[in-house]
């Protein structure tokens, strides 16, 4: 979790690499499902313009089928801009307590304002493949993978930015609150102003750390103890890249 811009989706990616973990962003879905020439689509394209929050009940039907699937997977997920509002969090317990899945382990991306601001307005986006570049450091025109254009989200100009901002201080906040206040699941706060390799690590830590069970699963998985994990996935990263 975190703010608009935080990296949560450069490093959700990196962990799914990491991990070998399902990873669902629910502004990815959310901008696929607004493409689409419908009344859902054009209502969804105007509030993710706006910059405010898409309504609890099409989120949490969108994130919750693809929960009740991932016990035929590794058992685990990263949820990428999910919860964002008290009631996705309570939401969300229900449905994992009802399946009888551990509260979540929730990573707070800290940054601050004001270097949210400068990263989005300088961020630009594969039109192939999704990787995240900052202007500041990587003035390219191509993508350093597949060679994608590199566009500029619709919704990251100053504007919009701000709006997206505020509703995370008002809707998002008070979830972070709640996760650290001990209410469900547990909370770790990470520093989010780091390099993504470094940012990368330290997630990949706490969460190989805190989740015993998940440990060994992807243990298996990637035949290797914790602390030989592979990083080469996360040292590819373009250097740009920071989100
Ligand atoms: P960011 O975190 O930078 O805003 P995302 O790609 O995660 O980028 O989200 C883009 C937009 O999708 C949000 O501004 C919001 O309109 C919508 N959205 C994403 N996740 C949620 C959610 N859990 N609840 C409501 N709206 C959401």
């Amino acid at each position: 979790m975190g703010a608009p811009g935080c990296g949560k989706g450069t490093q959700s990616s990196l962990l799914a690499s990491a991990t070998g973990i399902d990873s669902i962003s629910t502004g990815e879905i959310l901008r696929q499902a607004a493409q689409e020439s419908t009344a859902d689509g054009l209502r969804l394209r105007q509030i993710m313009a706006s910059g405010g929050l898409v309504d609890d009940a099409t989120v949490c039907d969108a994130v919750i089928s693809r929960i009740r699937n991932m016990q035929c997977g590794s058992g685990s997920l990263i949820l990428d801009g999910f919860p964002r509002t008290l009631a996705q969090a309570k939401k969300l317990s229900r449905v994992l307590e009802a399946l009888g899945i551990d509260p979540p382990l929730v990573l707070h991306l800290d940054v601050p304002t004001d270097i949210l601001v400068q990263r989005l307005t300088r961020r630009r986006q594969c039109a192939l493949c999704g990787a995240i570049y900052n202007l500041a450091s990587a003035s390219l025109a191509r993508c350093e993978a597949d060679g994608g254009p590199l566009i500029e989200r619709a919704d990251d100009n100053e504007e919009v930015i701000l709006k997206r901002l505020a509703a995370y201080e008002m809707e998002t906040l008070p979830v972070l609150d709640y996760y650290r206040r001990g209410r469900e699941g547990s909370y770790r706060r990470v520093d989010g102003c780091l390099t993504a390799a470094e940012i990368a690590n330290d997630v990949r830590d706490i969460v190989l750390l805190d989740r015993a069970a998940p440990v060994a699963t992807w243990a298996g998985r990637i035949r290797s103890a914790p602390s030989q994990l592979s990083t080469s996935r996360i040292r590819s990263v373009p250097s740009g890249v920071t989100s």
